[in-house]
């Protein structure tokens, strides 16, 4: 096989709660996560060279080895001595630095199109064992769906999809980077936190409207405090129907979730009038 074209969806966080401070700086996390129909595209080709080229129509996004697609690449090559390149071409639709995950989206995309390319025939574990080495959401981008994600996001548990809504995903236009959230989280002196098992139980008896009421994000401390649009979104995204609404990780990413698609529909429409110049999505869970 000489080229594979893959899609690598972005995830929402239908409940995130930090437990604690690791000595060694990490976060302790507990958090539900959940696949979107928002992706990216990326066609790799396999080259004889052994460099690893890549285009992105995202002018902003580094091509050399701060990209986490090159960091996948590199990584695979060394693991599994691998001689040749790859050319990969990244066509962008996950916004960036918003919480999604694209980053890890895409890495993880990376590690199963080597792995396709190279014929190296590796088990998820031995993906995921590698993708943990490049980002702690990558082992969970690399299975995708609906799951429980504990430890610094590594410690993963398989769930079943929620009950279908319909999802309306808002980024506004400004950048928030994980680690200033992390940074200005202050872990032991939290006195509220989300109700996770309460989330996956719900998600396991299919009760939609339970698990919305119980959406809750402690990364919005730090980033709705600083960036008020947060709450506006939110506000905005009730105000037209949606059974909740939360902040996506460490944000700015905002999403709502309907039960009736045309409720969600007009509230999108809505949104896109109103907030220009936010990144504006219509979309829903993903397996
Ligand atoms: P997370 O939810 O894991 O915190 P995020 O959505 O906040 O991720 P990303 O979009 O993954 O953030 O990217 C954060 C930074 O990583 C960007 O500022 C960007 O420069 C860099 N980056 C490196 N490779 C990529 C990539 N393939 N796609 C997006 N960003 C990338």
């Amino acid at each position: 096989m000489d080229t594979v074209t893959l899609r690598a969806n972005a995830k929402i966080n239908l409940g995130l709660d930090v437990l604690r401070r690791r000595p060694d700086g990490y976060h302790e996390v507990k958090m539900v996560m959940q696949t979107v129909g928002i992706s990216d595209r990326l066609t790799f080709v396999r080259t004889a060279d052994p460099g690893i080229l890549i285009r992105t129509d995202r002018e902003e996004l580094p091509c050399g080895e701060g990209n986490l697609i090159w960091k996948a690449v590199r990584r695979m090559q060394e693991r599994y001595g691998i001689g040749g390149g790859v050319q990969v071409r990244l066509e962008k639709q996950i916004p960036i630095a918003a919480g999604m995950a694209g980053g890890s989206a895409d890495a993880a995309a990376a590690i199963h199109a080597v792995d396709a390319l190279y014929e190296l025939g590796l088990k998820l574990e031995e993906k995921q064992a590698l993708g943990v080495k490049i980002g702690a959401d990558v082992p969970y981008c690399l299975m995708g769906g609906t799951a429980l994600a504990e430890g610094i996001g590594e410690a993963l548990t398989p769930l079943p999809m929620p009950p279908a809504a319909s999802l309306v995903v808002t980024k506004p236009a400004l950048s928030v980077s994980t680690k200033f959230v992390y940074e200005n989280l202050h872990a032991d002196r939290l006195t509220v936190h989300p109700d996770i098992d309460g989330v996956v139980s719900c998600i396991r008896s299919g009760d939609l409207a339970g698990m919305a009421a119980r959406l809750s994000n402690v990364l919005e401390t730090v980033t709705a405090k600083r960036y008020p649009v947060i709450e506006e979104r939110k506000a905005f995204l009730k105000a037209h129907g949606a059974l909740a609404a939360l902040m996506s990780g460490s944000g700015p990413t905002v999403f709502g979730i309907f039960e009736s698609e045309e409720t969600a529909r007009e509230a999108y429409e809505c949104l896109r009038a109103e907030a220009v110049s936010d990144e504006v999505f219509l979309t829903g869970f993903s397996a």
